[in-house]
């Protein structure tokens, strides 16, 4: 198959385009580099599998060759405010992306009869009153609070997916990515696991927002990735929530940072509003992926974050 994938250059977008790469694929990137990093994707410059089209995916998309499938990653991704790559602070970029990203995306698979993908994301269930999250939950979500801006976007994404898929009978898939970490997540994006590595290899306290009672559940990339294959190729065109069910509260995450790198600096605590609307519990269920695509993770969030530690370490020159 021959596979546009947009958001490339971004940390999921370069781990997608490796394995469909690695699984015999042609990859076309698409990025415009508002929050990704060429470096991402520089090791497959000359691999014939592969292709590239700097472009910002909310203008018209104009793809030279056929394409069998379609996924859209292309959007800023971390509601840190404090951070420039934070969708906080591209409020407009994000909503385009999601809006005229996703209509421009779906308009090359409509013409190229291709599969599409969206990426979807467990913000779309807000600040959830029902936990753990299922499919079937339609969320909580306030829809001109500062994060609405992002989860409002994917969840007009999602909606118009759908339409494509109903009006049109594209072949269509919806994946709801709870947090996921791993190499290639930029160093400076505020999210936590960055924000977390980064501070304990330097040595610094690690800075917990509110009293770190918050939870999440943390998903290596390798997982998630292979569950976006095994959607593509499966026949499901209902929304499939892809993540790791084993809840942490960033509390205990921070202190988990902290053993892992014998970080002796302790942590701060920060003000909640930092990140306004900051939903106070996650957690996937994810008996659908199990039973839909035979999918489940297999990395431990010890084991992940061993597996990244390597990759901040370089990123920092620090041993
Ligand atoms: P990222 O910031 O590393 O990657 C996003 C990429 O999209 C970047 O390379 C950026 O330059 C590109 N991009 C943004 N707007 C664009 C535009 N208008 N035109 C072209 N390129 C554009 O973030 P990520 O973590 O890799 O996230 C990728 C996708 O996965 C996003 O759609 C995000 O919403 C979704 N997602 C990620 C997570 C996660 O935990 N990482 C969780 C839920 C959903
Ligand atoms: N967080 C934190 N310290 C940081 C960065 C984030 O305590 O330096 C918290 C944040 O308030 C949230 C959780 O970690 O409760 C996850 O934040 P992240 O930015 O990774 O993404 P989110 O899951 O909110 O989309």
């Amino acid at each position: 198959m021959r596979i546009l994938i947009t958001g490339a250059a971004g940390f999921l977008g370069s781990h997608l385009c490796d394995k469909f790469i690695a699984e015999g694929h042609a990859v076309i990137g698409m990025d415009n580099f508002v929050t990704g990093n060429p470096q991402n994707i520089a090791h497959l410059a000359g691999n014939p599998l592969f292709s590239f089209i700097r472009h910002d995916v909310s203008n018209f998309i104009f793809v030279p060759r056929p394409v069998d499938a379609v996924l859209h990653f292309a959007s800023p991704a971390s509601p840190n405010s404090a951070s420039p790559y934070g969708y906080l602070n591209l409020p407009i970029q994000t909503m385009k992306a999601g809006a005229l990203g996703t209509h421009n995306t779906l308009g090359v698979a409509r013409a190229h009869k291709a599969r599409f993908l969206l990426a979807s994301t467990s913000e779309i269930y807000g600040d959830p009153q029902e936990h753990p999250q299922t499919e079937s939950y339609w969320g909580h979500v306030n829809p001109i609070g500062p994060r609405s801006v992002y989860d409002e976007a994917k969840r007009f994404a999602e909606a118009l997916t759908m339409a494509y898929h109903r009006t049109h009978g594209i072949d269509t898939r919806i994946v709801r990515i709870f947090n996921t970490y791993g190499p290639r997540m930029h160093i400076d994006d505020g999210r936590v696991v960055p924000n977390f590595l980064k501070q304990a290899l330097c040595g610094e306290a690690l800075t917990v927002y509110g009293d770190g009672t918050q939870t999440r559940s943390f998903t290596y990339v390798d997982d998630l990735i292979d569950g976006i294959y095994r959607l593509l190729f499966s026949a499901y065109t209902e929304p499939v929530n892809i993540g790791n069910d084993t809840e942490t509260s960033i509390l205990e995450f921070a202190e988990t940072i902290n053993r892992l790198t014998d970080n002796r600096s302790g942590i701060t605590f920060q003000p909640a509003k930092r990140i306004e609307g900051d939903p106070q519990r996650r957690r996937p269920d994810i008996t659908r992926a199990c039973e839909v695509l035979n999918w489940s993770p297999s990395t431990t969030l010890e084991n992940g974050i061993i597996k990244t530690i390597p990759y901040f370490k370089e990123k920092l020159g620090v041993s």
